[in-house]
């Protein structure tokens, strides 16, 4: 059995694993990432927490194959670098070079969004099929694509970004500078921005009394037990969103025509209510009527997708 290790780095924390072949993950850790320090000190701290992974998987660096590292931001494979990492404040950093230093394997490097759809397409949601789009419904809106088993992240590295699709021109300003982005309607954010706005014009609404007027409370899953339970606002929001969220669908659809989209993020937690609806609105929208086209289904590897697809880098590779 082949045997990678996955390395999740995010923001806050850095989690890492060794993980089979098959997907499967035999001992994971994590430790703050503890951003603003120089990059030489963060990817020390990488090199450490990973060969304390493998020690305690019971292993020796010698039997791994390789590392795979989930990164924000855009990464240049080829050389491993990380390019631009906006919430790591990383510009150019030779991560392949410096952490080889302290493990000397070779390094993997791919967008963190992208990892995750690669994960789901190893062992998750969309195991099986060739061609798969997963998008995740949080904070903001993540997209891995993949194609003939492989992410797909464009020339440059900066695809498959298909959070900023433009599903509204002129519509509301997003965190990229351009305005209407898919994310801006699709993300639990947008959820909670109009369960706000709901709920300070109608604080009848369930939206409002669920929290006791206390607005700060209101997430989307606040949002969403209120459509499910009838309430009129919440219907409202739910519906538009549902409205947004197939536009999104439909154009992937359109470009890609993958397998299968599997639907990520704490918004998917909404599960069948979630995809009956979209199901619904997509049979209503589908460009070729008669052929067969994507199925929809919620992903399956939650938080693990970062380090199981990181790690899986080194299979495709
Ligand atoms: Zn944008």
């Amino acid at each position: 059995m082949k045997l990678y290790v996955g390395v999740d780095l995010g923001g806050t924390n850095i989690g890492a694993g060794v993980v089979d072949e098959n997907g499967r993950i035999l001992h994971k850790d994590e430790i703050p990432t503890g951003v603003g320090r120089p990059y030489q000190e963060i990817i020390k701290d990488m090199g450490d927490l990973i060969k304390k992974v493998i020690k305690n998987a019971g292993y020796v660096v010698d039997d791994i194959v390789s590392i795979g590292i989930g990164s924000p931001g855009v990464a240049d494979k080829e050389k491993a670098f990380i390019v631009y990492a906006n919430n790591l404040y990383w510009k150019h950093i030779p991560v392949g070079e410096e952490l080889r230093k302290y493990v000397n394997l070779p390094v993997y490097i791919d967008n963190d969004a992208n990892v995750a759809g690669l994960a789901e397409a190893v062992c998750g949601a969309c195991q099986g099929y060739r061609n798969s789009v997963t998008i995740t419904l949080g904070t903001g809106v993540g997209s891995g694509i993949i194609i003939d088993g492989k992410p797909y992240s464009g020339s440059h590295g900066a695809g498959a970004e298909l959070g900023h699709m433009i599903v509204s021109v002129d519509g509301i300003e997003c965190t990229c500078g351009n305005k209407g982005c898919f994310e801006r309607y699709t993300s639990a954010t947008a959820l909670i921005r109009e369960g706000k706005e709901a709920a300070k014009t109608h604080p009848e609404s369930l939206i409002a009394k669920t929290v006791k007027g206390d607005l700060d409370k209101i997430n989307a899953k606040v949002v969403i037990d209120a459509a499910k339970a009838g309430d009129e606002e919440g219907l409202k929001i739910f519906r538009r969103y549902i409205h947004y969220l197939t536009m999104g669908i439909i154009t992937i659809i359109n470009i890609f025509d993958p397998d299968i989209i599997a639907i990520g993020g704490g918004v998917s937690r909404a599960g069948d209510f979630l995809l009956d609806a979209l199901n619904k609105e997509v049979e209503e929208h589908i460009f070729y009527k008669d052929l067969p086209h994507a199925k929809l289904c919620i992903s399956e590897l939650g938080n693990d997708a970062g380090i199981i697809g990181a790690a899986m880098l080194g299979k495709i590779n």
